[in-house]
């Protein structure tokens, strides 16, 4: 029995790449083992963005080298933002790393399957050249058949377009996924409607600004019509996109998620920073008063909608009023969610090249921490809110013996009822319990039947 198996770092577009990849090597014959020690091939896909992720793929190549220099037919092959697509850096990384026997760009599965075709044609695998990147785009015409740890899942990443264009200065991904290209729309819907026939539920439409979808075709309506198409697939429940980029965020994209009933009231749009000054080093193209138009935009257009974002703290030139700015922003605004992260430069970025690094490792954390703090007193206050309401949930499964699933607008909610199999369900639950990150819930008690009312007898 051939054995593959794959580990992925990083962000939902590489787990929806880890699973592309997965289903490829399916087809191929190859079963799942989630011990790569013992598999025939390893995919290990990566990630850059911070320098922990890529130590962690350096680790585990170290790991593997006993292991390929005992087993010299073992596949191991490196993908993602490690190697992005420059030839150079996968030649640079073939010279680290002689182990790694096929190295693929972001979202790329064709150099593997082309490999391993060849060895099966019982070809000399030194023959081909293809440990640097073959493909610049790859369409997707084949149905994605999910791989077998994968069925059974209520929710799957869809990526809809790769790379970016925008080249913010703390930013890796224009460098390591290159230019930005949408897939094309029938491709996409092709693929959900072949998930939901699967038994997925919800898709996440995934792009590094996937409110520009389309537009690198001149398509500025993409996502809207996106959205529309996708909401007409009638096994499918949810579609949730991210990540937005403020500055494309139209009237009538915010239009059509409060129109489409199978479009989640849930936005996630990064602001970064709440300083003008820090929001002009990072080149990201907007001013704090306009996010903060952009907010009361959405929520005036989308009824209990859910706003999430992205924070960096800690960027090069960032002073205690700069970082002031973020926690009165955060104050004022009340988001649903903050993603906090410390900067940290990657070689190769703008900021990494001519900015200095000038916030101590300590002071980082320190706003670091601060903001966690402050998001959870707000988390808490929205969720409070909640309690006693009936919210609609889709199951995801089970988590330490209560179901787990999220609300319309991605609160995470628990309860119990060991009486049935709710996985993939929609359910009315009542809110019972509500904290900073997540809610317990009940399902509805049937009413008590009316005591029957015996008229008194004259007597
Ligand atoms: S828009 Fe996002 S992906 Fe693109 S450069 Fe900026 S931070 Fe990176």
């Amino acid at each position: 029995m051939k054995r593959y198996h794959t580990t992925f770092w990083g962000c939902q577009m590489n787990e929806a790449d880890t699973q592309r990849v997965a289903a490829e090597l399916e087809k191929l014959g190859y079963t799942y083992t989630d011990t790569a020690e013992e598999a025939d091939v390893v995919v290990l896909n990566t990630c850059v963005v911070r320098q922990s992720a890529e130590d962690k793929v350096y680790g585990k190549l170290g790991a593997l080298k006993p292991v390929k220099a005992a087993r010299p037919d073992m596949v191991i092959s490196v993908m993602g933002c490690l190697v992005g697509h420059s030839d150079k850096q996968a030649q640079a990384l073939r010279k680290s790393w002689p182990l790694v026997d096929v190295f693929m760009g972001p979202s790329e599965t064709r150099p593997l399957v082309d490999f391993l075709r060849a060895r099966e044609l019982d070809k000399a695998a030194e023959e081909f050249d293809l440990s640097t990147m073959v493909t610049r785009y790859q369409a997707q015409d084949e149905e994605l058949v999910l791989p077998s740890q994968d069925r059974g899942r209520v929710l799957a990443n869809v990526p809809i377009m790769y790379g970016c264009d925008h080249v913010c200065t703390f930013c890796i991904i224009p460098y390591r996924r290159g230019r930005e290209r949408s897939r094309p729309l029938d491709e996409i819907e092709r693929e959900v409607r072949s998930l939901a026939r699967q038994g997925v539920k919800e898709v996440m439409l995934l792009g590094q600004i996937v409110d520009r979808y389309g537009y690198d075709h001149g398509d500025y309506q993409g996502l809207p019509r996106l959205l529309r198409r996708l909401n007409s697939i009638e096994e499918l429940e949810r579609v949730r996109f991210l990540t937005s980029h403020p500055n494309y965020m139209t009237q009538d994209l915010l239009e059509t998620v409060a129109e489409l009933p199978k479009v989640m009231e849930h936005i996630n749009v990064p602001v970064q920073a709440g300083h003008d000054e820090t929001l002009r080093r990072m080149k990201r193209g907007y001013t704090v008063e306009d996010y903060r138009r952009l907010i009361e935009r959405i929520r005036a257009t989308i009824p209990n909608v859910a706003v999430h974002t992205d924070i960096i703290v800690g960027f090069c030139g960032e002073t205690d009023e700069h970082f002031q700015g973020t926690v009165d922003l955060l104050r004022d605004l009340k988001l649903d969610k903050v993603h906090l992260a410390k900067y940290s430069p990657r070689p190769g970025t703008v900021s990494a090249k001519i900015m200095a690094d000038d916030v101590p490792a300590e002071e980082k954390e320190r706003r670091h921490e601060v903001l966690n703090e402050l998001q959870s007193e707000v988390g808490a206050e929205i969720n409070a809110r909640f309690e006693g309401q009936t919210v609609e949930v889709l199951v995801e499964g089970k988590h330490k013996g209560k179901w787990r699933g999220r609300t319309r607008n991605d609160k995470l909610v628990f309860f119990d009822d060991p009486s049935r199999d709710w996985t993939g369900q929609l359910a009315q639950v009542e809110i019972t319990w509500t904290g900073p990150w997540s809610m317990q819930a009940r399902l509805p008690q049937p009413r008590r039947a009316e005591r029957e009312v015996i008229p008194l007898l004259s007597v």
